[in-house]
């Protein structure tokens, strides 16, 4: 065993055919000690290594599941640490590089919420009236500050239900990071209207709102966005929709309500991946979310003549996914052949107790 763990810098310069192949060689020295999760998002080269593949709340799902000791996720920082929480104590949760964060999850912080949460005690009672809701990008203190607050954790695929329930409880909810999501869920699928919601700007004293618009809101969204889906416009469908009527449309609720209200089909990755799956051969389609998995789908229903197409005519991939690169991968199992796990992604255990009860919140309301 060695003493230190092996440094990065020595893998950064290695060739690409060295590491995948001595990424091979780790994992079957390791065997069934390891588990590797891979995100829709994640480069080929990191994906290919992926026992499952999935979004965030399956591949935690999964790997807890397994009698892997060591959970090593190709993903971002909120997503191992849903791993950490929703696994067993003696499994470690492991992400190979620590700089892979969620720009959207880090607009939340835990100190800005509770403010927000206090100013809004200066207008109302916020236990009895509000139900804090958080998508599941977001840190594990603010899963936890749901968790001590009546509140839950949603997906992009349950959100509806979510809502459902948390204004079964109480009148209004506060729906962080991102707004996209709360407002292309209550509109498109709850049917709810546009004054009932108002845009609480966490840089602002009460959110940049009066009184009035707290009291009169039923949904107060989170300034939060992704900057990925972001990037899709309601032109990009319109120049689409001209040049190929008979295509279909497709978009991520984290897209602005503009591209969602324009486009056939809004889904998590798992719906857009199961639609184009089971269309017809021969079928089109514009695709609203992260450019390596439409470039995935593109590759794999290729045979059925499918034609995927990249709705943004510029290059737009999750940068911080991006950081999780062979080499990182290569580095950490290395590691773990050696007995040291680095990396280690460990939820305090008061902050997991209650994280893990506004999950479990989740899991009864969508199973
Ligand atoms: S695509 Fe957007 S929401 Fe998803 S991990 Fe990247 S920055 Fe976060």
């Amino acid at each position: 065993m060695a003493d230190a763990a092996l440094a990065i810098d020595a893998y950064r310069s290695l060739a690409e055919d060295e590491v995948q192949a001595r990424i091979l060689a780790a994992r079957e020295r390791l065997g069934d000690r390891v588990v590797i999760l891979g995100h829709h998002y994640q480069r080929d080269e990191v994906f290919r290594h992926a026992d499952f593949s999935g979004d965030s709340l399956k591949l935690s799902r999964q790997a807890a599941a397994s009698g892997a000791e060591y959970i090593v996720f190709c993903g971002v920082h909120f997503m191992a640490e849903v791993a950490d929480i929703l696994s067993r104590p003696e499994q470690t949760a492991i992400l190979p590089d620590m700089a892979a964060g969620c720009s959207m999850a880090d607009m939340a912080t835990l100190r800005k919420v509770e403010q927000a949460w206090q100013e809004l005690g200066g207008v109302l009672d916020p236990e009895a009236a509000v139900t804090p809701v958080t998508y599941i990008n977001s840190s594990a203190d603010l899963k936890a500050f749901c968790g001590r607050h009546g509140g839950i954790v949603c997906t992009s695929s349950n959100a509806a239900q979510v809502l459902e329930w948390a204004w079964s409880r109480r009148e209004k909810v506060l729906f962080f990071p991102d707004q996209h999501l709360g407002r292309n869920t209550a509109l498109l699928k709850l049917g709810m209207h546009e004054e009932d919601i108002v845009v609480w700007d966490f840089t602002r004293p009460l959110g940049g709102l009066t009184p009035e618009q707290v009291r009169r809101a039923r949904l107060i969204l989170w300034q939060g966005f992704c900057s990925v889906h972001m990037m899709f416009r309601p032109e990009h469908i319109e120049a689409f929709r001209e040049k190929h009527p008979e295509g279909k449309v497709i978009s991520h609720p984290e897209c602005t309500y503009e591209v969602c209200a324009r486009s056939d089909y809004v889904g998590s990755t798992e719906y857009i991946i199961r639609t184009i799956a089971e269309s017809a051969p021969g079928t089109r389609w514009l695709v609203g979310t992260e450019l390596n998995l439409v470039n995935r789908l593109h590759a794999r229903h290729r045979a059925e003549g499918k034609q995927i197409h990249f709705m943004a005519p510029t290059v737009c991939m999750c940068s911080t996914m991006f950081r999780i690169d062979p080499q990182h991968l290569c580095w950490t199992l290395e590691n773990l052949v050696e007995g040291r796990p680095v990396n280690v992604i460990r939820v305090p255990e008061a902050t997991a107790e209650q994280a893990r009860r506004a999950l479990q919140r989740m899991l009864e309301v969508s199973p």
